[in-house]
């Protein structure tokens, strides 16, 4: 550390960091599993994790082995050379998905950038320059490239930025009316999330993507879902798609693949992947060693019977446990999501209210989230301690109860 790098606080975010965020007003330095400890040495129980990211929570010893050692053998060759640690992943994604190829990138719009190019591309080669069109799911979140964020049903992050690409359309989500009204031998693809995150935890109904599949299936249109969120045991499954009985022909994943680490993938098959030839689309840091070192690290530990079905486990205590807390306070009136994406949905007298609830917990050392202004959202790593919920939830009480008062 140089002598600048000594005294930072809160403050000189205001000064030095473009003011898109508003990060809270303290400063975490270090965690371990699922507490975090900020500047002044006040200690957290996150069950943010990240925004579902720490999917086993701080420095887990697994994770910092294999970044260590990686760190020691080869960090960085960009795409013009191969690296052992990214064919290991993807031989490990292969394996376990429907999937028979991977493109690796560092976020989730990367891997939704790459999702929609790929369909656009598939659509171009196969059928022609007319079948560009894009449906998604109004209140759906893919990222915040201009192309994901235009895709993406919701104007107030995508307006203000001059004309938008053509060709995207979005309807109501779990309406599957609405999306047969849509869809046309001119849509290259549909893309959903299978839980939708950011706007509230909802999930999709089994019925509407079982008939979604159909219809793309009917109008040559690909299926692609957007499991950044849902991903690497999130939902108490791999991916989340496999609680329905079908498969996409496009699935990106982020956030928890990389345990804290950026890393991202787009997965497809053999026939779509095909499209991509050399050179018609890259990044340079995708499959960068450190990054699937980790990766691989992070599939060894969750993509296994016991950790999935501890997921579910806990999923349930904690839904318990703020069921009854919700009831306690008459604050949710549902507490819904699979596994650990957890979203409890504020009761009438508290609309548009979720981020008071937010600094309330944050005033009692928890990190939550919420997910639009009506859903507190809780997205803890997948291996939290059952002491760790339930301190957590003592806190969220003494929040609430100060909250109501
Ligand atoms: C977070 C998220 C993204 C965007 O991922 P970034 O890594 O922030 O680019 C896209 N889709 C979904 C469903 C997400 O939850």
């Amino acid at each position: 550390m140089s002598a600048q790098d000594a005294l930072v606080v809160r403050a000189d975010f205001d000064q030095v960091m473009v003011p898109n965020y508003a990060p809270a007003g303290f400063i975490p330095v270090r965690g371990k599993g699922s507490r975090v400890w900020d500047q002044q040495g006040r200690e957290w129980v996150d069950l943010a994790g990240g925004i579902a990211v720490n999917s086993l929570g701080h420095a887990h010893p697994a994770l910092v082995k294999a970044l260590q050692e990686q760190s020691e053998k080869l960090w960085h060759v960009s795409n013009v050379f191969t690296n052992e640690p990214a064919l290991q992943l993807a031989k490990k994604l292969i394996n376990s998905t429907f999937a028979q190829r991977v493109f690796f990138c560092n976020s989730g719009a990367e891997a939704n950038e790459a999702a929609l190019k790929l369909a656009r591309r598939v659509a171009f080669e196969r059928f022609g320059g007319d079948k560009y069109e894009i449906i998604s799911a109004l209140d759906s979140f893919h990222g915040r490239t201009f192309f994901t964020v235009s895709v993406a049903g919701q104007p107030k992050y995508s307006d203000g930025f001059g004309p938008k690409p053509e060709g995207i359309s979005h309807v109501p989500f779990n309406d599957l009316a609405a999306l047969e009204a849509q869809i046309s031998d001119k849509t290259c693809a549909v893309i959903l999330e299978p839980v939708q995150g950011e706007s509230g935890v909802l999930p999709a109904n089994k019925a509407y993507i079982e008939a979604v599949r159909a219809l793309c299936d009917k109008y040559n249109a690909l299926l692609i879902f957007d499991e950044v969120q849902t991903g690497v045991g999130r939902t108490g499954k791999l991916y989340a798609h496999e609680h329905f009985s079908v498969t996409p022909d496009i699935l990106t994943t982020a956030k928890g693949i990389g345990g804290g680490f950026p890393l991202a993938a787009m997965l497809t098959t053999d026939e779509l992947a095909k499209h991509f030839a050399v050179g018609t689309h890259g990044t340079t840091f995708g499959g960068n060693p450190l990054a699937c070192a980790v990766g691989n690290a992070v599939m060894d530990i969750i993509n296994t019977p016991e950790v999935l079905k501890g997921v579910n486990e806990r999923g349930t205590y904690l839904k318990e446990k703020l069921t009854e807390l919700g009831t306690k306070y008459g604050i949710f009136t549902q507490v819904r999501g699979w596994g650990l994406l957890i979203g409890a949905v504020l009761s009438a007298e508290w609309q548009g209210r979720a981020r008071e609830v937010l600094q309330a917990a944050e005033q009692q050392d928890l990190m939550i989230l919420v997910a639009g202004p009506n859903v507190v959202r809780f997205a803890p790593s997948l291996v939290i301690d059952y002491a760790d919920i339930d301190e957590a939830m003592q806190r969220l009480d003494k929040a609430l109860a100060k909250l109501l008062n």
